[in-house]
């Protein structure tokens, strides 16, 4: 950790790592594939449908050339809506291989929702399976002449089937280069609604090679890791598919989740690494289930916890019921490719960062605190909005030059929009959020995009969401709402209204009337105030 010349800016205590700058990223992860392909890469937790490296590096090229087949082309983005199935690495990597850019979507989207992405990414084609084939037909996909065949979506499963078997090899036409885009996972940033995060190749090699740094040979072919944490998520596609492909270790593939064939799944595949989100810490801890398992055969070596706040006291009291784990914490977000700080590794005789932080800089990232007012840096153990530069962060918000502006400035710093600060040992804690964004059970829910939709009801005439604190979900969204005069609705009306028209995680759960909405002069909704205000009226009712 070092400060630079008048800046304060503090760069990781482990050395740089190489990065190489001439590879894709399905080159990257697949590369020395070959040396174990017998070996299993996904395994379906459910299903029990295996994959092995062999299987992965040829399905790959086979969903490549048949894309590319169906008309599909270079900077093509692709809609993946699927749940986590064993193939789904293999859909990713196959898009990019083929010159065209993954964009993953949460199944469970409303259709409204699935259009929106859609128009907003430019798809050429969407790629989904059977269950969900239905919800997104009636989806315009937008095609051009050069992909003529590419409308309406395709089920994975077919494609997969109809590809030619015989061939393995890349067609000879394609150049993909590691500047091109790669994924365009949507995120709401520090503002407004959902925008595609264009992420090339070149970002997301980066961030693995920053990330896997503190692991050692020793490791390569020896971890299973639980792969629960949706793939379409940047923490799923980056953290744990890409991340375990390049390991060489088997990813045991969990669609859905209930507690029970979690810790079945835990078991029954010797999982040795399970990166999850507080809500299924807490659900280790204190549901009564836990106890009908026989804990001493879990394999667990260790938990990765990230995409929203661990509460101090759930850690403590993880660490007490599951004594031989450890908790790794972690902290990262999709504008840089995933992972940006986390502890460090036992086994290679690192630093373990101190309890309740988010871990250490990464090797080849470069973080400071800002004021958020003046952009001044500050120094250590200072409350700061965190900004990182590296060759993570993404190109830009997909066709939007003022949302890019506005997060990435001139020198190239990725203003997170996370408040936290950096201590004398370079352990760095996060203590707040500006940046509008609600985190359900790690899940992205942007408040703009609830308060739209508020507006479109007839009887309502303003509206501003905000997050409410929960112990299970982390935060809800809750709702102040004025209505028009002569408005009939009741609150419950108003939650049954947004829940007709959004995926069940982005449901308002509170909602109070209210005479107006408070804003700063300049318009900006006082977010802080209603969701204090919010919590007083809960309290005293
Ligand atoms: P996403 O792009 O969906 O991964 O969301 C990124 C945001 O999640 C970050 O900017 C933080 O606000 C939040 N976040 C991620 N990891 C953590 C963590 N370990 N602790 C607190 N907040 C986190």
């Amino acid at each position: 950790m070092e400060a630079a010349g008048d800046q304060h800016i503090f760069r990781s205590e482990y050395p740089a790592v190489p990065v190489p700058d001439n590879v894709t990223l399905p080159e990257f992860v697949l590369q020395d594939a070959e040396l174990y392909a017998e070996k299993v890469a996904f395994v379906d937790a459910f299903t029990g449908k295996s994959y092995t490296y062999a299987d992965v590096v040829r399905d790959t090229r086979r969903f490549a050339n048949a894309l590319r087949s169906l008309g599909l082309r270079k900077k093509h983005v692709v809609v993946v809506m699927l749940p986590n199935v064993a193939e789904y690495g293999i859909v990713a990597l196959g898009i990019m291989a083929a010159g065209g850019v993954f964009s993953g979507i949460n199944p469970a989207s409303h259709p409204s929702e699935i259009k929106k992405q859609v128009e907003a990414a430019d798809a050429k084609l969407i790629v989904t399976d059977d269950v969900n084939y239905e919800k997104v037909r009636n989806v315009i996909v937008l095609s051009d002449a050069s992909a003529a065949h590419l409308e309406g979506p395709i089920n994975f499963n077919d494609l997969l089937t109809a590809a030619d078997r015989a061939t393995t090899s890349l067609l000879p036409d394609l150049h993909v280069s590691q500047d091109d885009l790669c994924a365009l996972p949507f995120s709401s940033g520090t503002t407004g609604t959902s925008k595609g995060v264009m992420l090339s190749h070149a970002n997301v090699v980066a961030n693995l090679c920053s990330t896997l740094f503190s692991v050692g040979p020793e490791l390569i072919g020896q971890v299973t890791t639980l792969g629960l944490i949706p793939f379409f998520h940047i923490y799923g596609i980056t953290g744990i598919c890409c991340a375990t492909l390049r390991n060489k270790g088997k990813v045991v593939v969990m669609g859905r989740y209930d507690l029970r064939t979690f810790l079945n799944a835990l078991i029954a595949h010797e999982v040795t690494f399970a990166p999850v989100v507080p809500p299924i810490i807490l659900a280790l801890v204190k549901n009564p289930i836990v106890e009908e398992f026989d804990l001493k055969r879990l394999k667990l070596a260790a938990v990765m916890t990230a995409a929203a706040p661990l509460a101090p006291e759930l850690l403590t009291a993880f660490e007490s019921k599951f004594p031989g784990v450890q908790v790794q914490e972690a902290y990262g977000l999709t504008e840089h490719s995933c992972i940006t700080l986390s502890h460090g590794n036992p086994a290679k005789g690192q630093r373990i960062a101190k309890k309740n932080s988010v871990g250490f800089i990464l090797p080849n990232l470069e973080v400071k605190f800002i004021d958020p007012e003046t952009g001044v840096s500050l120094p250590k153990n200072t409350h700061g909005e965190i900004c990182v530069r590296s060759k993570c962060v993404m190109m830009g918000y997909f066709n939007n030059e003022d949302e890019t502006t506005r997060t990435i400035d001139k020198e190239g710093w990725l203003h997170t929009g996370d408040i936290g600060y950096i201590d004398d040992d370079g352990d760095i804690f996060i203590v707040d959020r500006i940046k509008e964004l609600i985190k359900y059970k790690g899940f992205q829910v942007a408040p703009a995009e609830l308060e739209a939709i508020l507006l479109t009801h007839p009887s309502v005439d303003d509206a501003a969401v905000v997050p409410l604190p929960d112990e299970e979900a982390g935060e809800v969204p809750a709702a102040w709402v004025v209505k028009v005069k002569g408005g009939k609705e009741s609150e419950e009306d108003m939650v049954k209204f947004v829940a007709s028209n959004v995926a069940h995680y982005k449901k308002v759960r509170v909602v109070q009337f209210v005479e107006s909405i408070p804003k700063s002069p300049s318009g900006k909704i006082m977010r802080r105030l209603i969701k204090d205000q919010m919590l007083q009226r809960i309290r005293s009712s």
